[in-house]
Parts: structure tokens; C-alpha cells; sequence
């Protein structure tokens, strides 16, 4: 047997019976972190250079070829592991740092390929003997563990130490830990003036924190878990899972969490240090992402101390080193939803993904033979790399408006092109020219040149590789979306594209309206909602919400009525108007937070219950006007505000299948993609696939690529690999 950088090569002797069996055990029994792509069998004569039956051995791994492999991602703490750790008897008794081949740290503390001890930040850490005999022993759980260690010759912890950590959190102090990826900022989470005190610290308003609880039993008695959100939270990726709270029961969880909120995200602990922290703590933890506001998470020791310092108590800090950051990935569970048999929505979906995740491949259907960089775009950016069939996404970047973000990505492309061994030699970008991705990728000048590729055509890109679409087979994508730069030289972000990978055409999209004050519609969904009751209700609407809020809403109608008023097709942007104009928020403190307020009221409504006739017609021209003056109408006539958010999710979503179904066989299409931020909306995307489902036709969502803004370098590459030649 050898490993190369191809796969594994295994030369096996025996009776027919016996090899047919060893086949299929390695796919049946793969040991947990194995990925068996496929197994691939030729007959070898049984005399001369093969070894004699009845031996067994490891060959030296041959350097040959390009590596195909990809680096691992981390791996959360195996049971075999978590047995020592509990047990006064191992050499690894409570020790904060033991892993296995089964488990630990691998893409954060890889600084280069081929990976090995030498090339990890665990270079620094010479084993003992005791680790060098497991790590050399064909045999032993540990061989060839790079991150290998024990008390004797390992990373140790600094003050306070676990117990006066653990202390200083029953206490209600404020700690930074450092974890995995990154830095955690943490406190007791049934303790509201910590939780309080945490969000005046670290200067965030109103989302949501984390919570790590010990075990499923405890997640349970938090959140109602589907069986889709059990595995997620048990898996070795271990994101955190967003899931419905259990009503009325928040076991002692501080309110301040995850305020007005129908969903806590929770997560089971990952690393040893986790483990004994929870359990030492003996209550559920707050563990957000070590930073100040939209800051990139601290992962370096010396920035830690200096941006984390004054935001905390105390920090619970170790000397091994994290080469990479990497936040936690978090995915949503939703409630079954299905018709007859089929099952229409995904039961979890990728909202983050990074930690855990990144930097697996997602497989392309036919390989590319250019090395492609992609950039993504500017919110939640990602990178990506194409090569041979593997595209190839960084860890979570962040909003590339900070400058903090920006260096953070200069350093992200640099690092995955290595791990990678890819040398771009084209780069896909955003059509955005404001965009510091698509700034950098003009900068670049490689020899392939540049692929520009149209935002939304890059989210149901991204859907199609997720779903290993060939790249020739068109479908109908519907991308309801925030904000992105159309061909048009409008804002687009409700679009219906008959699209492949090599290309799209705009079939129909949402009624256009003016979009005033750009980037700040964003953070302040009054503006969008003044717009809207004009478009919609008529210019005294639009007064008097405007006079309501107190806003500077005469400048915003002023800017709307003016002639060759920037346009959008803003699906996400139509949902926060609706918000705004049902008095859920007229300003959000993160993106799509009114959005998110809309839906979870709609989800408390029955489906028996929702109220039907919101009047919107299926066009491909779409127009929400009457259903926006529907909703201000039943608004002014007392209707509870639940309703309303339920009968225009019905609504929209009806119209829109309605229309992505005329569309699909207008062009004898039998397939629809839904792609883009907003079909994070459960309820929306609901709707949309019943209705599509029902009309006969396949219904692509989101499960392992993020629908928004996360999966756009996915998609860029995917788009890249089908059109560069
Ligand atoms: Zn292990
Ligand atoms: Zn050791
Ligand atoms: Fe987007």
C-alpha cells in the first residue's frame, strides 16, 4: 500500500471472494475522516515485484504529480480522543491540546504543502519520545498525527489556567479564549448582565451570539433539533446550527442572546480546550467571534492582546499558533418541508462556511486545465481557486469595506494559491468597478486576462456547481438577492436568468425603483420603504410614513423623483421596505435584520391560517407595487402585523414560482435554481418550491454553498473553469 499525492494505491492478493470484500469495506468502513471518491480496480499479475501474501506494508509515498489532495480541514475532538482526555489513567489526562489522526487542528495551522509537522505552527513543539513511537507506529490511532502532542512536549495554556478561567466566567467576567481559528470573546450565558455587558464591549447592537452548550441533551432542552440539525451539530465540523427555540423553555438563557429572535445558533464544544472550559464552567457559554464590531476575527496572539485587551477580563490563551484565521461556519436548520415524497428544501443550509468546512473542494463536473483565481465580492467575501476539478473556497473573509478585511484577504489569496500550488492565470471578478475584490483582480494582470462575471450569474453559478450541473445545461435560476452590479448599469437583485455555466440571458425581473442613498439602503430600510410607498401607494404615503419616521425622508422622495434616479431589482431590498413600512425597523444595525424580523413573524402564523389573495400577478416584468399597497392598506385597517408578513410571503413567493415556471418553458426548461441572500428565508423559499414542485418542475437550492454573498467566488470560479479555454 502507498499514498501519493494522486490518491491511495493499494496492491492486495487473495481469493476473489476476499478482494470483492475488501472493496467494498473501504468505502462501507472508511475510518471517519477518510473521503472515498472512488475505487478504482485493475488486476496485477500475482508473481514478481508485488509483495508475497500474508505481508503487510506501507510503501514510501511517492512525490509524483501535482497534489490532487487538499489540504484538511480542522476536525472537532474524537470520541477515542475524548475518552483519554477523561481518563486519570492516559499520559493526556485533561490535556487541552490531544489529537489524533481521527482529529484536531489542520487547515488553521498549515503554513505549506506537503503537509507535515514541519510545515504547521506545531513545528515548534519537538515530540517527546512517547509521541514520536505513536507517531511513527503504522498501528497506532496517532501515526503520522501531525499536530501530534502530550504535556511532556506540547503547547500549554498560560494564566489563569482552565479553573481560573472557569471561575472568572461563573463569576460573569468577560474572557477572551483562544480557540481554534481564532479568538472567542465568551461569558456565561445565562448571566444577562454579562451577555449585556459583552454587547456594550464589543460595540454590537443587536446580533445574535453564539452559544456553546456541553452535548446534544443540553441542545435539546434549547432548541426544537431536527434530526438534519442533530447530525449538523454532532458532526466533526461542528458549525454552529441555528435552530427554533424551544417555546417557553430557554433553560435560564440570558434574553440579551438573541433578542426578538424565533432561532438561538448553538454549538457543541470542538477542541479539548472546549470540552473541559464547558464542563469546568458547568453552563452554557457565549462564544462569539473575538473582534470589535465587523472587525476580522483575532486569531494572532500580539493583536489579540492588543484589540481584544481592553474588551475583556481576562484571556485564556496557549502558545500554539494559528496560521490562518477562521471564523466559525454556521448553517440553518429548517423544519422538514415536504410534498409526497419528495423533499423539497434542504434540511440544513450553509450560511457560513468556513471553519470545519474550508478548504474542501466542491467537485467540477468537467475539469479546467487554467488555474483560476476568483475574488468574490464585498460583503461576506470569500476567494476561490479553480484547478483540474476541484474549486477550491477560502475560509470566511468579511465585509471588504474594512480595511482590516481587505489586508485579511490579500493575505487569504496569497495562502490558498499556495496551499493550492495554483498560479492564477486568470481571475474571475464581480462587474462591480467599486468593489476593492474587483479593484484588486483589475490590478492583477494575469496572462489569461480577466473574466468579469455578472453578480447573480455567479450565485446560481454557484448553485449549479454545488449541484454538479454540466456546464452546457441550462436552468432556470431566479436570484432574489441584496444589491449587485446587472450589465444594465442598474442594480439588480430580483432577476429571473435563463442560465449555464458558460452564460446567461435576463428573462424577467422585479418592477424597477429608484434606489437612494446606494449602500446606506442597507443599513436604513426607511429609505427603500419612502421609495416603495411612493412606487406603490402614491407621493402622500410616502409623506406620511416618511414624517413618521423622522428621518431625512424629503431629501430620499426628492432623490426619487429625480430623473435618472439610480434603479434596482432588489428583491432583499423590497423585503426590508415591507418591514420598515409595518413599523418592524426603520434602521438595521446588520444586513437584512429587518428582513429577518419579517420572516420570523411570518413563521408564526399556520399555514392553514395565512391569508390568501395578496393581489400580485405572475409577469416578467414582476410587479410588487400591489401587493406593497395591499400590505400599507390592511396595515392602516388593523390587521395583526403577522399576517400581513404571512400573506406577503405567500404572495411574492406564489408569484415568483408562478413566473420562474412560465419562464422555464418558455425555454423548455425543466429545472429551476434559487440562488442569492434572500433565499436564506425560509418561508420564501418554502413557498417557492412547493409551488415549482407542483408544477412539475426540479427545484435547486443551497445546502453546502451559501445562497448570498459567501458563495460568489464559487460560483465566479465555476464560471470561469467553463469559459476560460
Ligand atoms: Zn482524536
Ligand atoms: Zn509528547
Ligand atoms: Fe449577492
Amino acid at each position: 500500500m502507498s499514498n501519493d499525492s494522486e490518491g491511495v494505491l493499494i496492491d492486495a492478493f487473495g481469493a476473489e471472494d476476499a478482494l470483492d470484500d475488501l472493496g467494498r469495506r473501504l468505502v462501507g468502513e472508511a475510518p471517519p475522516l477518510a473521503l472515498v471518491n472512488a475505487v478504482e480496480v485493475t488486476e496485477v499479475p500475482a508473481d514478481g515485484a508485488g509483495a508475497p501474501p500474508g505481508d503487510f506494508r506501507i510503501v514510501d509515498s511517492r512525490a509524483a504529480g501535482a497534489p490532487a489532495v487538499a489540504v484538511p480541514a480542522d476536525v472537532a475532538t474524537c470520541a477515542d480522543c475524548l475518552r483519554e482526555l477523561a481518563d486519570p489513567a492516559d499520559r493526556r489526562y485533561r490535556y487541552p491540546f490531544i489529537n489524533c489522526t481521527n482529529c484536531g487542528p489542520r487547515y488553521t495551522i498549515i503554513q505549506s504543502i506537503p503537509y507535515d509537522r514541519a510545515s504547521t505552527t506545531m513545528a515548534a513543539f519537538p515530540m517527546c519520545d512517547a509521541c514520536r513511537a505513536e507517531y511513527t507506529d503504522p498501528t497506532d490511532r496517532r501515526f503520522h498525527a501531525e499536530p501530534n502532542a502530550c504535556p511532556v512536549c506540547g503547547p500549554h495554556l498560560s494564566a489563569p489556567g482552565l479553573e481560573g478561567a472557569a471561575a472568572a466566567l461563573r463569576d460573569g467576567r468577560i474572557l477572551a479564549v483562544k480557540g481554534l481559528g481564532g479568538y472567542h470573546l465568551a461569558c456565561d450565558a445565562t448571566d444577562e448582565a454579562a451577555v449585556a455587558e459583552l454587547r456594550r464591549r464589543k460595540a454590537r447592537d443587536d446580533k445574535p451570539f453564539a452559544v456553546m452548550v456541553r452535548d446534544l441533551d443540553e441542545a435539546r432542552r434549547l432548541c426544537e433539533l431536527s434530526p438534519a440539525a442533530e447530525e449538523a451539530l454532532a458532526s466533526v465540523r461542528r458549525p454552529i446550527v441555528l435552530a427554533p427555540r424551544r417555546p417557553g423553555d430557554e433553560a435560564g438563557l440570558a434574553p440579551g442572546i438573541a433578542p426578538g429572535l424565533p432561532e438561538l445558533g448553538l454549538m457543541l464544544p470542538y477542541t479539548p480546550l472546549h470540552h473541559l472550559l464547558v464542563e469546568e464552567a458547568g453552563r452554557p457559554l457565549v462564544m462569539t467571534s473575538g473582534n470589535l464590531s465587523d472587525e476580522p476575527i483575532a486569531h494572532d496572539d500580539a493583536d489579540a492582546i492588543d484589540r481584544l485587551g481592553p474588551l475583556v477580563d481576562a484571556i485564556l490563551t496557549h502558545d500554539r499558533a494559528i496560521h490562518i484565521r477562521c471564523d466559525d461556519s454556521v448553517v440553518r436548520a429548517f423544519q422538514t418541508i415536504g410534498v409526497g415524497k419528495r423533499r423539497l428544501l434542504s434540511e440544513t443550509q450553509m450560511i457560513r462556511r468556513s471553519r470545519g468546512f474550508a478548504p474542501e473542494p466542491i467537485r467540477l463536473v468537467r475539469p479546467t486545465s487554467t488555474h483560476i483565481l476568483a475574488v468574490g465580492a464585498e460583503l461576506k467575501n470569500t476567494v476561490a481557486v479553480a484547478k483540474g476539478a476541484n474549486v477550491i473556497a477560502s475560509h470566511h473573509i468579511g465585509d471588504l469595506e474594512h480595511l482590516a478585511a481587505y489586508r485579511s484577504f490579500l493575505q487569504a489569496v496569497d495562502h490558498l494559491c499556495d496551499l493550492t500550488g495554483v498560479t492564477p492565470e486568470v481571475v474571475a471578478h464581480d462587474l462591480h468597478p467599486e468593489y476593492l475584490s474587483t479593484k484588486f483582480a483589475a490590478d492583477l494582470d494575469l496572462p489569461g486576462g480577466a473574466v468579469p462575471v455578472q453578480h447573480h450569474h455567479a450565485h446560481v453559478a454557484s448553485c449549479l456547481a454545488e449541484h454538479g450541473r454540466p456546464p452546457d445545461r441550462p436552468v432556470l435560476g431566479v436570484a432574489f438577492d441584496g444589491l449587485g452590479m446587472g450589465d444594465d448599469g442598474t442594480i439588480w437583485g430580483g432577476e429571473f436568468l435563463v442560465a449555464d455555466l458558460t452564460g446567461y440571458r435576463r428573462v424577467g425581473h422585479l418592477r424597477p425603483v429608484p434606489l437612494v442613498g446606494g449602500n446606506l439602503a442597507i443599513r436604513e430600510p426607511w429609505r427603500m420603504a419612502v421609495v416603495w410607498a411612493r412606487e406603490a401607494v402614491g407621493r402622500d404615503e410616502a409623506e406620511r410614513f416618511g414624517a413618521a419616521t423622522d428621518e431625512r425622508w424629503k431629501a430620499v422622495l426628492a432623490l426619487a423623483e429625480q430623473p435618472g434616479a439610480l434603479l434596482t431589482t432588489s428583491a432583499g431590498r423590497l423585503f426590508d421596505a415591507v418591514a420598515a413600512l409595518l413599523g418592524l425597523r426603520a434602521r438595521v444595525t446588520y444586513e437584512a435584520q429587518a428582513a429577518i424580523a419579517l420572516e420570523a413573524l411570518a413563521s408564526t402564523v399556520p399555514d392553514s391560517e395565512v391569508p390568501a389573495g395578496y393581489p400580485i400577478e405572475a409577469a416578467d416584468v414582476l410587479d410588487p407595487g400591489p401587493l406593497v399597497a395591499h400590505v400599507v392598506h390592511e396595515r392602516d385597517a388593523g390587521t395583526p402585523v403577522p399576517l400581513i408578513a404571512a400573506g406577503f410571503h405567500a404572495a411574492l413567493g406564489t408569484a415568483a414560482a408562478a413566473t420562474a415556471a412560465r419562464l422555464a418553458a418558455a425555454s423548455g426548461l425543466d429545472t429551476v435554481a434559487l440562488s442569492g441572500g434572500v433565499f436564506q428565508n425560509a418561508r420564501l423559499s418554502a413557498v417557492m418550491g412547493r409551488h415549482l414542485t407542483a408544477a412539475g418542475l426540479t427545484v435547486l437550492v443551497h445546502r453546502r454553498v451559501p445562497c448570498n454573498d459567501g458563495g460568489i467566488s464559487i460560483g465566479q470560479a465555476a464560471v470561469a473553469a467553463a469559459t476560460a479555454s
